[in-house]
């Protein structure tokens, strides 16, 4: 009975009303927190999966060394890799695709890498507007591994010591 009227009472004096705008009111003048995305970026880890890369040695050869590793490990065989040797007797890659749709961004990848040749970039912004543009060529993952080398070898030099 006695929860009844308390039912009642609350519906007529508009209480949980009040309580809500009480809160409103309480936050309208506190300070913002909203993020204006995109003019405003919140930081980035530096353990961010974002789309791939492959990176060079400072002399300019692939750090890629074909041994598919990565290919083996992925869980969403996303990575298709061809590789032949050279005339030198190094093994290096002919084919190196990624494709984006199946990617789940575990990072398994470059956890597998012992020479440290694909690599997870910051990069989150992207989209794709024709068939086909989800496969991530060697040529590709190249120019970005070339584009953001500062960023990629910075980011590991960060996180060094929790590895
Ligand atoms: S991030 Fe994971 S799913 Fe994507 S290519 Fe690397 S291992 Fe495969
Ligand atoms: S990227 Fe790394 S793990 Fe994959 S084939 Fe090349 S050297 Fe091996």
């Amino acid at each position: 009975m006695f929860a009844r009227i308390k039912f009642y009472l609350k519906s007529f004096l508009f209480l949980e009303l009040l309580q809500g705008l009480g809160v409103t009111g309480r936050y309208f003048f506190r300070k913002k927190v909203t993020v204006q995305y995109p003019e405003q970026k919140t930081p980035i880890s530096p353990r961010f999966r974002g789309l791939h890369a492959l990176r060079r040695y400072a002399n300019g050869e692939e750090r890629c060394i074909a041994c598919k590793l990565c290919e083996a490990v992925c869980p969403a065989v996303a990575i298709t890799i061809e590789s032949e040797q050279r005339a030198d007797g190094t093994r290096r890659t002919t084919r190196y695709d990624i494709d984006l749709f199946k990617c789940i961004y575990c990072g398994f990848c470059e956890e597998a890498c012992p020479v440290d040749a694909i690599v997870e970039t910051n990069i989150f912004e992207y989209h794709f507007e024709n068939r086909g543009e989800n496969i991530m060529t060697k040529e590709m993952l190249l120019e970005f591994g070339d584009r953001y080398e500062e960023q990629l070898a910075a980011d590991r030099a960060a996180d060094a010591p929790y590895r």
